[in-house]
């Protein structure tokens, strides 16, 4: 069979691993990185990728089977999967849980109206913990969910830090609380306050003649991103942080605990340790791209979520040989 002809729009950290990514899929190919920056000032990982400006997607329609779409979720995801879902095949990773039923439906208005087929919201959380949140309620409909988040950097945490006066260049990692994540694995069913479940612990690069005690206060009772957590800052050098924090690591575990009968207890936990929060994302994007894929050819337009797709169409493999080799 043909190879699926992916289409990469935008080009940060998940449009390099939507590179690296599709390098491990023999089934898949990369048409085409399309950026909203001059061409020219991008370097793909394989030189031999054609870097495309948005525009020139008006001449491809037909020539790609997927867009896999890599902007940010603040401002550009809004505004581009529904645009390009009006012409092709598009999966997002569109991330505010809050505004999610919003992107669908506008995301649906635009692929209803092209016949092609949108998955939003695919990653890993929206993505693989919202599948394992549904898929362990349903089957332990009595019971308790957990999301833990971490040990991770936070991208939107460490943006405010970076935001205070004083601070040159700062990062955040949330991490789970170990005793809350012991109690929860226990099965005993905790109820668990904020603050009981998460650590946040910030790393910060002081600005010439800064008030370290000033700028530790301003972090650690800033409104609705520290003043409900334990918050730890440790200052330390442009060095240190230049060696020890510039990589994108984050997981954490969904738990579900439950009980059947009374006495009877259940604990399932799904559970994720990424070196690269970015890399790991654009590898569920590629895999579910393959899903949108045969969605589309089955006929089944409009909006989807990971929770529309069979699991089975996420593989390179055949329903056969997944009865064999993996039922
Ligand atoms: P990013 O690196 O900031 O890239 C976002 C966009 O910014 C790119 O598509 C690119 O568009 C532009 N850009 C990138 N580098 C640039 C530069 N040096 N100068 C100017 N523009 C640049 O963001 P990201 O880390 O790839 O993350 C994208 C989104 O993924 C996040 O907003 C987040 O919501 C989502 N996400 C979701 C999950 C999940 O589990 N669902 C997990 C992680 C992330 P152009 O090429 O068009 O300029």
């Amino acid at each position: 069979a043909n190879p699926i002809r992916i289409g990469v729009v935008g080009y940060g950290n998940l449009g390099r691993g939507v590179e690296a990514a599709v390098a491990l899929n023999p089934d898949m190919v990369i048409t085409g990185i399309y950026t909203r920056r001059d061409p020219a000032q991008l370097q793909p990982a394989n030189a031999a990728t054609p870097v495309y400006r948005m525009d020139d997607l008006d001449a491809h329609q037909g020539q790609v089977d997927v867009l896999i779409l890599c902007g940010g979720s603040k401002d550009d995801l809004p505004a581009q999967t529904p645009a390009l879902a009006a012409r092709f095949n598009v999966i997002d990773s569109f991330d505010t849980h809050a505004r999610i039923p919003e992107h669908f439906a506008a995301v649906d208005a635009a692929a209803q109206g092209g016949k092609t087929t949108a998955l939003i919201s695919a990653g890993w959380d929206p993505g693989m913990f919202s599948i394992n949140r549904v898929m362990s309620e349903a089957l332990l409909p009595d019971g308790t969910t957990y999301t833990f988040w971490g040990k991770g950097l936070s991208q939107g945490h460490s943006d405010a830090i970076r935001r205070v006066p004083g601070v040159a260049q700062g990062v955040q990692y949330t991490i789970p609380v170990q005793a809350a994540v012991d109690a929860v694995r226990s099965g005993t069913c905790p109820q668990l306050t904020t603050r009981e479940k998460h650590e946040r612990h910030c790393y910060v690069v002081l600005a010439e003649g800064a008030d370290a005690d000033a700028v530790r206060q301003t972090i650690v009772t800033m409104p609705h991103y520290f003043d409900e957590y334990d918050t730890t800052v440790n200052f330390i050098s442009a060095e240190e942080f230049a060696r020890s924090h510039s990589a994108m690591p984050h997981g954490g575990f969904v738990i579900r605990s439950g009980s059947t009968s009374a006495g009877t207890r259940h604990v399932v936990e799904y559970r994720l340790q990424l070196d690269s929060n970015p890399q790991f994302t654009s590898s569920v994007l590629v895999a579910y791209a393959r899903a949108v894929h045969r969605m589309a050819a089955l006929g089944l337009h409009g909006a989807k979520t990971v929770f529309d797709v069979a699991p089975g169409w996420i593989s390179p493999k055949t329903a056969a040989q997944l009865r064999q080799e993996a039922l």
